[in-house]
């Protein structure tokens, strides 16, 4: 049985006061969550308030990328090692935003998987079709094709201990959702073809939906079948919006 998961990404939004607000905002809700997991990533720089707020709550955070080098001369990157010291749980790689704005490639994305999970966070993989790509009927090759990377990498094993998030591109911050069914026939595929190597990893491993998921569309996306929660932009910044997502989760 997969503990159903909803994760807010917050990308470059906030600020100290603000996320003062809505951690208070999204706390005082959380206790009727009882059976689904929550995490939000964060900015960096917020990861000292969010991590001392956090603490021995259920609420766990997480940061939105990782380089793939130790230490050095990166300038404006941020290591596994950095990341320890907030004690994140999980951190997002291969967002979308990442590959198309900042040319992270599919090696890239998996060499940033691996880092993340030698330091023992739990990578939030996302994958995705450009518009583009959906349009030419192309969505489960991009899709295979950026998931078979990190497998070719890491190994079928290391996908065990990871989140997958399909998030169509075209979905995310838009308005436009795909349908629960859509959305479903590309996590039976992801599911399927990992069930090829390796059946358990397949049953186990949470795949999310990303991509305009609001309160008043989560409950019919996450209750397809292969549909393990959500990884939420927009709505995760509105504690009310957020705790609606993860009640429909619940
Ligand atoms: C995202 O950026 O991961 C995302 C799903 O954004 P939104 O919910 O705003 O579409």
């Amino acid at each position: 049985m997969r503990r159903p998961l909803t994760v807010g990404n917050w990308k470059m939004n906030g600020s100290h006061d603000s996320i003062n607000e809505l951690l208070d905002g999204i706390l005082a809700g959380l206790g009727a969550v009882t059976k689904a997991e929550v995490v939000v990533c964060v900015p960096y720089v917020y990861l000292q308030q969010v991590s001392e707020k956090l603490k021995g709550t259920v609420l766990a955070w997480g940061a939105q990328n990782v380089n793939d080098n130790d230490a050095g001369a990166y300038t404006g990157e941020i290591s596994g090692s950095m990341l320890k010291d907030f004690n994140c749980r999980y951190v997002i790689v291969g967002h979308s935003e990442r590959r198309t704005m900042y040319g992270e490639s599919d090696g890239d994305v998996a060499a940033r998987f691996k880092v993340a999970q030698a330091y023992g966070f739990v990578p939030i993989l996302c994958v995705g079709e450009l518009l583009e790509d959906h349009e030419r009927g192309m969505t489960n090759e991009v899709v295979a094709r950026q998931l078979d990377a990190i497998i070719g990498d890491a190994g079928i094993n290391a996908i065990g201990d990871c989140v997958i998030a399909y998030e169509p591109v075209w979905a995310i911050g838009t308005g436009r959702v795909a349908t629960p069914e859509q959305a479903q026939e590309v996590h039976a595929m992801i599911r399927s073809r990992l069930a090829h190597l390796n059946p358990d990893v397949a049953t186990q491993v949470r795949i999310l939906y990303g991509g305009s998921m609001k309160p008043d569309n989560a409950g019919d996306l996450i209750r397809m079948n292969d549909i393990d929660g959500g990884l939420i932009g927009g709505a995760s910044l509105k504690a009310e919006d957020f705790l609606g997502i993860c009640m429909a989760a619940n």
